[in-house]
């Protein structure tokens, strides 16, 4: 049966570092603090806002949001993200996307639009080149493939020479999961929608990480023997519960670590944008 990666032991350990950090930073009269813009009223953007303020509480950090109407315009957009670059106070800012329909095509432009300095979500070009080149100094991870790699880390599992197979390849996980992967000299492959012999490939992963959002997606047959598995799927199954993509049962009779959904990956996300923010912070100073 396989050790299970919890997140709330990767968290504690993280957020302990980022309390004396903040602590550091407010003695220096320094507040900490994540900007939150969100259009609409998207339940699953307002739970993680609601998940991301707890945490930011807790490390002592503030938080500001800002909330324009399912409506709102591009031009509402543009100008809330110019007051945010302007406002020295604000360090770090969370855009939920995807934006509403209407915003779609212009969501690229209004994304680079927000400082590079207070992206600490990767939704800046700079940001995104700085995962492809593997430079923290250009901007930040996104948070969830970051949160991956924070989990592996704290358990110590190294990454050097293993066989990785991320199944997804979206750019807000798949694929900045696969390039976090490879700057740790994993070697690594990219399982999507039009792959062959997708089992067969992930039953060769030394480390499978499922960020597909199918429930269930990943069954037994499909993990290696000591494998570790990280399990990025949030699906809300039939029974109302959270799922992740791995068939967790399954899953863990063959694998070595696993991570569990809820418990796992979700939880660590939250405490890596608080951490972020608080770099981000002690950038400015
Ligand atoms: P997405 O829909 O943008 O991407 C899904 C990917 O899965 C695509 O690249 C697609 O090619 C691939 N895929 C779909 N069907 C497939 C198939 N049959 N075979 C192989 N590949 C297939 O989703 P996303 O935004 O990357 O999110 C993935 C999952 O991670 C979702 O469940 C989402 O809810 C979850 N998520 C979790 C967190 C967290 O903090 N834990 C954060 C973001 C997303």
């Amino acid at each position: 049966m396989a050790k299970q990666l919890l997140g709330k032991e990767v968290t504690d350990a993280l957020n302990a570092k980022l309390i004396e950090r903040a602590n550091a930073l407010k003695e220096k009269g320094v507040v900490p603090t994540l900007g939150i813009v969100r259009v609409g009223e998207n339940p699953s953007d307002l739970s993680y806002e609601k998940g991301a303020t707890k945490r930011a509480e807790l490390i002592g950090i503030n938080v500001q949001k800002f909330v324009l109407p399912e409506d709102a315009s591009k031009e509402d957009l543009l100008k809330l993200i110019d007051e945010i670059n302007a406002n020295d106070a604000i360090h770090g800012v969370l855009m939920f996307r995807p934006l509403p329909k209407h915003l779609k095509a212009d969501q690229n432009e209004i994304c680079n639009r927000l400082d590079p300095k207070k992206d600490v979500d990767c939704m800046t070009d700079l940001s995104n080149a700085g995962v492809f080149e593997g430079r923290s100094d250009l901007g930040f991870a996104p948070c969830t493939p970051a949160a991956c790699m924070e989990i592996l880390d704290y358990y110590g599992i190294d990454c050097k020479g293993k066989n990785a197979v991320v199944i997804g390849r979206s750019n807000i996980v798949g694929k900045p999961a696969a390039l976090l992967l490879l700057a740790k000299n994993a070697t690594v492959t990219i399982c999507h929608s039009r792959t062959k012999n997708l089992k067969e490939v992930c039953a060769a992963a030394d480390i499978l990480v499922a960020a597909v959002g199918r429930e269930g997606f990943v069954t037994g047959d499909m993990v290696k023997p000591g494998a570790v598995v990280i399990d990025v799927g949030i699906n809300r199954g039939a029974d109302g519960k959270l799922h992740g993509d791995v068939n967790f049962a399954e899953a863990a009779e063959k694998a070595a670590y696993i991570t569990p959904v809820p418990g796992g990956v979700g939880t660590v996300t939250t405490s890596v944008l608080v951490s972020h923010v608080v770099e981000a912070a002690a950038k400015s100073v």
